[in-house]
């Protein structure tokens, strides 16, 4: 469809600002759909309006000037057919450059006495609610043609940025609707589908959205095009399993045991159950001859770390490199340290390669990449860089998977051609929206935690509680940590605070030894950190969130956060999950100051619960799918229309249509599905590069 400038009255300057909201095509504009509505009909059901909004139709009885010291006050009052009265009230700046100009002057021209006029404003005191007096937000002289669009109905509110006006965009939006309604586009949604579920058709289910004639149109609009949404993204899918499928990745694993036995051999413990079932999964998997993408979810603490290293040593058995990469340079050592400890007996060499490795060692380490002596690697997004070449990697392993962005998952599948690759997260997905949205995704789930495991009490207390605690805990033996906030994303503001914090800390412990660690200290710094808490060589850990995946030391008892309304509930579980790793009973204090109804709510759950699943799903709620799967930049799963939640049913349809859909035409080469596949396109060469629908 045709570019945003070809719409009447956006020039180059109002396309920017088009731009700012993701706009780039008069397309984009019908389908940015309203934030909220407000019902401005004349007998409003306020249900829809917050309480001190005010939409008022009448008669304009007499307007009065009045000149303070520094501004200029208009005021019109205007009475109803009803004969209820209205006082709205207009403030300027008294300009004495501008002698002469009335500022009023638009305004009084709406405002002759006797006009009918529409009035949407806030009542001046909110707490009064027979207030009749009215700041204006927007008014429309009830007899000008384009009121009809502003008021008189359930008028559409748009999020919109800094020099663009609800008013100036419902007018871009008739003119857009207008301007696809005379080009008879066709229908986008296959004919058989729409004839088989009756929606509403596009163009009309796009002008109820932002026109709606009643709520019940509105409905029935919203739930077309949430359709719509899921279908376009669930049939995107599709289309890419059924490419993808077909390619084999011309190698396989034998299952040789020569590391795989001794490496078992020598833990100490015996895999969980889960753990053996889901290895077993992998393994099918990587000896199979399609490649390999499983997502392997399981709570914090279930044993995720082995899984990933079971696979890569059958890598190592057949002679293939295989790299891990994790989100923080933190936990890529807490691996690191792991692997080597295991490695070591078997002799299979293990690197670890961050953006803080120094040039020296990271020259030795590529050198070792690119010629294959270097089997396993464990690393961050540093292992993304271009010069980072693998002579024969065929498993990828990538850890904490939410925290990447979809890019930064694709790249390291973009490095070889053919890899089998294997993510892990503690954040469940619901099995309806992995199938949907991530297609040709295996699923594997960790549904027991080793033995011994206790429940890690969790309350809320105040500060002098909680270091009361940390005291009691650190003289039995046992080790604490103390995590404050990032403060505005910001790891150097927040290392200047927590060093702040970790001075007072001090003088609070005298008799205990304390560490700092923060996103601001070099790699030794935090190497050494690290390995003096494991080693108790330290009893408290004062730290930013850098510490929030991953970090295993057992004889640590207590975790306490501060700010706790700061994070968000799957921050709050993962660093809780920090503690509760050994024998000893555990527990995780909240220190909490200012709650919003929200924070309160997740402070409640993760109170209540130690099931990640739970809260997981909880959080899902809270929060929506898009901003937990770590998508929400890439526009992946940013729903516009749908809602994961309560749209529920209509997924389902979706999801069923879409393989009725691929069954009939997988590639979408059938002329009825020619302007579907052509809005597929158009949305995923924008936000999605992983996707060729060529
Ligand atoms: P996560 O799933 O959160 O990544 P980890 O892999 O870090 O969990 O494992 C947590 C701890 O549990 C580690 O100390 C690990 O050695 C230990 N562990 C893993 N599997 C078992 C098991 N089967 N029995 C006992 N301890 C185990
Ligand atoms: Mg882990």
């Amino acid at each position: 469809m045709s570019a945003i400038e070809h719409l009447k009255g956006i020039g180059p300057a109002k396309a920017k600002l088009f731009e700012r909201l993701g706009i780039s095509s008069v397309a984009d504009l019908l389908h940015y759909y309203p934030r909220t509505y407000q019902d401005r009909r004349e007998n409003a059901a306020a249900e829809l309006n917050p309480p001190s909004l005010t939409v008022f139709k009448g008669k304009v009885l007499r307007t009065q000037l009045i000149p303070a010291r520094s501004v200029l006050i208009f005021k019109a009052f205007l009475a109803d057919e009803k004969n209820n009265q209205i006082e709205c009230t207009w403030f300027k700046k008294r300009s004495f450059r501008a002698f002469g100009f009335d500022p009023f002057a638009l305004i009084k021209k709406d405002f002759k006495t006797n006009a009918q006029v529409w009035v949407i404003g806030r009542k001046e005191n909110r707490n009064n609610f027979f207030d009749h007096k009215i700041t204006v937000e927007e008014y429309y002289p009830a007899a000008a043609p384009d009121s009809a669009w502003h008021a008189g109905r359930i008028t559409p509110i748009y999020a919109l940025t800094e020099g663009l006006t609800n008013k100036q965009f419902r007018l871009f939006m008739q003119e857009a609707l207008h301007e696809a309604e005379a080009a008879g586009e066709p229908d986008i949604l296959p004919p058989a589908l729409s004839e088989k579920r009756k929606f509403l058709g596009s163009a009309q289910a796009l002008r109820a959205v932002h026109f709606p004639n009643s709520l019940a149109e509105l409905e029935n609009a919203r739930a077309r095009l949430a359709y719509e949404e899921f279908l376009l993204l669930a049939t995107a899918w599709g289309v890419k399993r059924t490419q993808t499928k077909a390619v084999a990745k011309g190698y396989t694993y034998e299952i040789k045991k020569h590391l795989l036995t001794p490496f078992r051999q020598n833990l100490g413990f015996e895999f969980t159950n889960s753990q053996k079932k889901v290895i077993n999964e992998i393994f099918a998997d990587l000896q199979s001859p399609l490649p390999m993408n499983r997502l392997l979810q399981g709570d914090v603490g279930s044993g995720k770390t082995l899984v990933a290293l079971s696979a890569m040593l059958l890598a190592a058995e057949n002679g293939y490199q295989s790299a891990i990469m994790a989100p923080t340079e933190i936990l890529a050592e807490q691996h690191y340290l792991t692997f080597q400890k295991i490695l070591k007996k078997l002799k299979v060499p293990v690197a670890v390669l961050t953006s803080s490795t120094k040039t020296p060692e990271r020259r030795k380490i590529l050198a070792a990449l690119a010629d294959g002596s270097l089997c396993v690697v464990v690393g961050t997004h540093a292992l993304l860089q271009e010069d980072v070449r693998f002579k024969n990697l065929k498993l990828a392993v990538i850890d904490e998977q939410h925290r990447f962005g979809v890019r930064q998952r694709g790249l390291l599948k973009e490095k070889t051609a053919k890899l089998d690759l294997l993510t892990m997260t503690a954040t469940p997905i619901p099995r309806t929206l992995a199938l949907a949205f991530y297609g040709d995704l295996a699923v594997s789930t960790l549904t027991e935690l080793p033995p011994g495991r206790r429940p890690i009490a969790t309350q809320q207390a105040d500060e002098y509680q909680a270091n009361h605690l940390v005291a009691q805990e650190v003289q039995k033996g046992r080790q604490a940590y103390i995590v404050y906030p990032l403060i505005e994303e910001s790891e150097n503001i927040s290392a200047k605070a927590v060093s702040e914090e970790f001075e007072k800390l001090k003088k609070i412990f005298p008799q205990f030894k304390l560490a700092m660690l923060h996103g601001q200290m070099s790699r030794t710094e935090k190497e050494n950190v690290m390995k003096d808490f494991a080693a108790h060589k330290t009893d408290i850990l004062v730290a930013t969130p850098v510490i929030e995946v991953g970090i295993d030391v057992p004889n640590a008892t207590v975790m306490v956060i501060q700010n706790a309304e700061r994070f968000g509930l799957a921050s709050l579980h993962q660093l809780r999950g920090r503690v509760g790793r050994g024998q000893y009973d555990s527990q995780c204090i909240l220190v909490a100051q200012h709650k919003g109804s929200v924070a309160r709510e997740r402070l409640r759950i993760i109170c209540d619960s130690c099931d990640g699943f739970k809260i997981g799903e909880r959080d899902m709620q809270l929060r929506g799918p898009g901003e937990i799967l770590g998508t929400r930049q890439s526009g992946e799963l940013e729903f516009k229309a749908g809602d994961f939640f309560k749209d529920r049913n209509i997924l389902q349809w979706a999801l069923d249509d879409r393989d009725e859909l691929l069954r009939d035409d997988p590639l979408l080469q059938k002329p009825a599905h020619a302007a579907f596949k052509a809005r597929l396109q158009e949305l995923y060469q924008k936000n999605w590069h992983l996707i060729d629908l060529s």
